[in-house]
């Protein structure tokens, strides 16, 4: 709390502190030199103190007049105290809880002066707090490229080659720049695109560009205007409440709960893939039921993220409501992402192509193509055929080789990163593996 030069006694007792090395350093060579041990050695044990240690052959040279007390005695050396150096440790040991108290002591002084001058003191901070908030904008205005917003009375909102101020700086590749367009009967934005592509990023932007120009800063954007929003309400990414007893779902619900009851016309509401913990036809339910209560009920502005294709059929009931898509390409099994925002539908949700990107074994991917291609085939809606049986194990064990999951455990090994022991554990574990299964 309290800086070097502003008492002289503090500065002492903290200099006791730091000084000690170099005093036991002088302390060794000065005992050396006064009783002609060469390795008599000065240290310091948390039981015992500080010391002088003498190796056991050399004990013959002590003398009386040395003042030497013996404190501690151990195989081959014997471990001394002097009248100096005790004082010296009383000081050392009592200086760190001086300084400390000392510390405090001023600190309430200064407290106590500074209670007389509250008014002035408190003005001045929220004073420099503005300008320091003010500078810190106007920097960032500068060095992340943001320009001046418009806000409007109108119900458009008109954000150019907008970005996201954070992930565009944390990004290795460039980041794809992306308009934000919504006219005045325009209320609902219905995003698809595969998981990845940038929906969630997306929308971000458009909740941190109102954020931003509504707090008086610059925006990531090539040109803004925006209307005033009264209120913004979120529902991004998967949180739960374990502990408080909500599942996901549960505190999906209760934040989609929350702003359908208190958004107005002039809200703003980003709503990232609602429904999806919950089976298919009921996510989707809710989802729609969701989407139409906003739209005849509510009318703010909300962009709306989903992995139900179904739902895009709404642009054609629904008259104030849109549909984009993050464009992606497929390649091969494989996809690639060009986080380029673009009007109309995704033309498929590519989750097994992204389920290939993160490692699946390949039997596994196929299966669920087996899968996707029968109920699609059967028109998902009288589910599954029954002579398809979505658990055939068998069929799995027969696509794969059997040991696939051991191979690619050892395939991922970084052995240069691995200590010997770690080593020796996998392979014990991979031998157990085995064993079992035989
Ligand atoms: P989704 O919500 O569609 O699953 P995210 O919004 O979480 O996808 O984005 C996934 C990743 O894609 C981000 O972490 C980021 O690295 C990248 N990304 C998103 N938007 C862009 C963009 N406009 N330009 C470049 N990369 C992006």
């Amino acid at each position: 709390m309290i800086k070097e030069g502003y008492d002289e006694t503090l500065d002492e007792l903290r200099d006791v502190h730091l000084n000690i090395s170099e005093w036991l350093e002088n302390l060794q060579k000065s005992e050396r030199e006064r009783t002609g041990i060469k390795n008599l050695k000065v240290g310091y044990n948390r039981v015992f103190g500080y010391y002088i240690e003498v190796p056991k052959g050399q004990i013959k040279h002590i003398k009386d007049e040395f003042g030497y007390t013996r404190k501690q005695t151990l195989a081959n050396a014997e471990r001394y105290i002097t009248e100096a150096l005790k004082e010296k440790e009383k000081i050392i040991l009592s200086s760190e809880e001086k300084s400390v108290r000392r510390e405090h002591e001023l600190f309430l002084d200064l407290r106590e002066r500074a209670a007389d001058h509250i008014g002035v003191l408190q003005k001045n901070a929220e004073i420099i707090s503005e300008i320091d908030m003010f500078l810190s904008l106007a920097d960032a205005s500068e060095s992340l490229d943001l320009i001046r917003p418009e806000l409007t009375e109108e119900r458009r909102i008109e954000v150019s080659q907008s970005r996201h101020p954070v992930v565009e700086q944390v990004m290795d590749a460039p980041f794809v720049p992306n308009d934000i367009e919504m006219s005045d009967d325009i209320d609902i934005l219905l995003i698809t695109g595969p998981n990845m592509s940038g929906k969630s990023t997306y929308m971000r932007q458009l909740a941190l560009n109102a954020i931003m120009a509504q707090i008086g800063s610059f925006v990531p954007a090539s040109q803004a205007r925006l209307p005033v929003f009264d209120k913004l309400f979120t529902r991004i990414g998967a949180s739960d409440d374990l502990i408080s007893g909500k599942s996901t779902f549960m505190v999906e619900m209760l934040d989609a709960n929350h702003a359908i009851q208190n958004a107005t016309e002039d809200s703003l509401i980003l709503f990232d893939e609602i429904g999806r913990g919950t089976s298919t036809y009921d996510g989707m339910a809710i989802a729609q039921a969701i989407i139409e209560y906003i739209h005849e009920r509510i009318g703010a502005k909300t962009l709306f993220s989903t992995h139900y294709h179904e739902l895009t059929d709404l642009e054609n009931h629904l008259e104030h409501l849109k549909n984009i898509h993050v464009a992606a390409e497929e390649e091969g099994d494989s996809i690639r992402f060009l986080h380029k925002v673009e009007p109309g539908r995704a033309k498929s949700s590519y989750g097994i192509n992204v389920a290939s990107l993160a490692d699946l074994p390949s039997s596994l991917i196929k299966r669920s193509e087996q899968i996707l291609n029968e109920l699609e085939r059967s028109n998902g809606a009288q589910g599954l055929n029954n002579d398809f049986n979505l658990f055939n194990i068998e069929h799995l064990v027969q696509e794969s080789h059997p040991y696939e999951d051991i191979a690619r455990a050892i395939e991922r090994l970084d052995l240069d990163e691995m200590k010997p022991i770690e080593a020796l554990t996998t392979l014990y574990k991979l031998k157990e593996d085995l064993k079992n299964r035989r």
